[in-house]
């Protein structure tokens, strides 16, 4: 942990102080949240993560360490109850959902949690919860017993505020065509954007569009909102979004700075499934700067021949790379449909293929690896802005789109590989030629040198706000001392 060594004066100030951390049990949404009670434990608060008992042990492993530190951090268990809702058993998680109707029906077992959450409330009296953007109506639990509901949104203010005004401005509607560009209304810096690139919950009427709307109405009714995010990163947008959005928010970030060990950071989301060993070594024997990190977190579901144009693009690139590819139990490892004729042979020594899940925070800290071919999901954003490399952006989902113009045209530190159509999990197609060349222009040439140079800068002020007196730092020692006055009601 970052803050082993926490004066005791932050420690006695906040010993007293208990607060649930409550994630969507999803990969991208987890991580962080996990990070976040990891790093509040460490300034003196007693942190409790709610789990399903499915992500229990990961969750438990993930504060092992925190744990043996001596900080105060635990986890308890709701369970969601898919039999009611007529989910089979597996589907535990989000992803293990395949049809429409499979999704609405994980969503309304997601809400029937909230007589659970008030029995563990009652139980434990905490004085506060910090919960997932996605779950908007334990700002009404909180408040029946009377605590502060902070909601934690897992990406950038740019993102929010993107999103939030074309919501509520609508410029999409007054342009002729998905490609033709139109200008943010009401957001600094003249940023546009296509309808193409945005998300159907914001241009069309759909049953996350119903939740999205309830989680921004969510937002103003809560105590703030916690944002993954330091000042220095988005100075204009985090303004943006208290002055024009109306939203007190405090910004900690970047949370993964809490783990500082190699065991701390293997053990973020899911054991790797390469030996940590083997993977550094391959990237100890690389030349500093020289290679190129590919992973598209921890949802994208590219198509086989996406994967291969992949694979030509990379190898026609020349450039070393460690590649993740989600794995394909089915199929036996070197013959998978995608993998051109001789590829890993050919590539010995110059590629290395991660089938499954890989440990990402250590490999793109590496000093071999300065490129990123990232989905510029908020977390691999981060992690890569930590980590100070540069980025080809290739948007597939969510609010990615959104953090793509924030690395490219913002901090620019990256370049779009050209994805150009907002799809659910599946990806714009794009080509191979079109991979190689954006892989080229951040690693080759004067343009890509000016991206390293404010890469690495940027990576520096972002170790600075998790630091004693750094921005992150200083807002939330601010939020802790404002928690400690807040009266809980009808707790007995
Ligand atoms: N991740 C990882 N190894 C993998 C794939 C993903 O450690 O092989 C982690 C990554 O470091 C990040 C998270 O999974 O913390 C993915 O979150 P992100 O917001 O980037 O994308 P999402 O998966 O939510 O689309």
């Amino acid at each position: 942990m970052a803050n082993e060594g926490e004066t005791n004066d932050t420690k006695s100030t906040t010993s007293k102080l208990h607060i649930f951390f409550f994630p969507f049990p999803s990969k991208g949404h987890t991580i962080p949240m996990i990070d976040m009670a990891k790093l509040f434990s460490s300034r003196g608060v007693k942190s409790t993560l709610i789990s399903t008992p499915h992500n229990e042990p990961s969750f438990l492993r993930s504060i092992e360490r925190t744990q043996k530190l001596g900080f105060d951090i635990g986890v308890v268990t709701v369970k969601l109850p898919l039999e009611k809702v007529g989910l089979p058993e597996h589907c535990q998680i989000l992803d293990s959902t395949n049809s429409p109707d499979m999704i609405n029906k994980y969503w309304m077992a997601i809400r029937m949690l909230d007589k659970q959450l008030e029995k563990l409330i009652k139980e434990h009296c905490p004085a506060c919860v910090i919960t997932d953007t996605f779950l908007p109506w334990t700002v009404d639990v909180a408040a029946k017993f009377g605590i502060p509901r902070l909601a934690f949104h897992g990406t950038s203010h740019f993102a929010m505020c993107a999103l939030e005004c074309t919501r509520l401005y609508k410029p999409h509607l007054n342009i002729s065509s998905d490609s033709e560009p139109f200008v943010i209304p009401n957001f600094p810096g003249e940023i546009t954007m296509t309808r193409a690139q945005l998300p159907d919950f914001i241009k069309e009427d759909t049953e996350f569009s119903k939740l999205y709307i309830e989680m921004m109405e969510s937002e103003l009714r809560s105590y703030g909102v916690i944002m993954n995010s330091f000042k220095e990163l988005e100075p204009v947008y985090t303004d943006h979004y208290r002055d024009v959005l109306g939203r007190r928010s405090w910004r900690v970030g970047p949370v993964l700075l809490c783990n500082q060990d190699t065991e701390d950071k293997l053990q973020r989301g899911t054991r790797a499934t390469i030996g940590e060993d083997s993977c550094l070594k391959w990237l100890d024997s690389r030349e500093a700067g020289s290679v190129v990190y590919i992973c598209f977190g921890s949802r994208t579901d590219f198509s086989a021949s996406q994967l291969h144009e992949i694979a030509e693009g990379l190898e026609a690139s020349r450039q070393p790379f460690v590649w993740v590819v989600k794995k394909d139990e089915s199929v036996e490892e070197g013959k998978e449909e995608w993998l051109p004729q001789g590829y890993e042979e050919r590539m010995q020594g110059k590629g290395l293929i991660i089938r499954g899940w890989a440990p990402q925070v250590l490999i793109l800290h590496h000093k071999a690896v300065s490129g990123f071919v990232t989905h510029c999901g908020w977390n691999s954003t981060l992690e890569g802005i930590t980590a100070g490399v540069r980025m080809v952006t290739w948007p597939v989902a969510a609010e990615q789109f959104c953090n793509e113009k924030l690395i490219t045209e913002v901090l620019r530190i990256g370049v779009p590989v050209g994805a150009k159509q907002w799809m659910v999990k599946v990806g714009d197609s794009v080509e191979s030629e079109k991979v190689e060349k954006a892989v080229k222009r951040i690693m080759i040439g004067d343009e890509a040198e000016e991206m390293r140079v404010r890469a690495i800068e940027l990576s520096k002020i972002a170790k600075k706000a998790v630091e004693e007196g750094g921005s992150s730092h200083s807002d939330l020692t601010a939020l802790l001392e404002e928690l400690k006055s807040p009266k809980k009601v009808g707790c007995s």
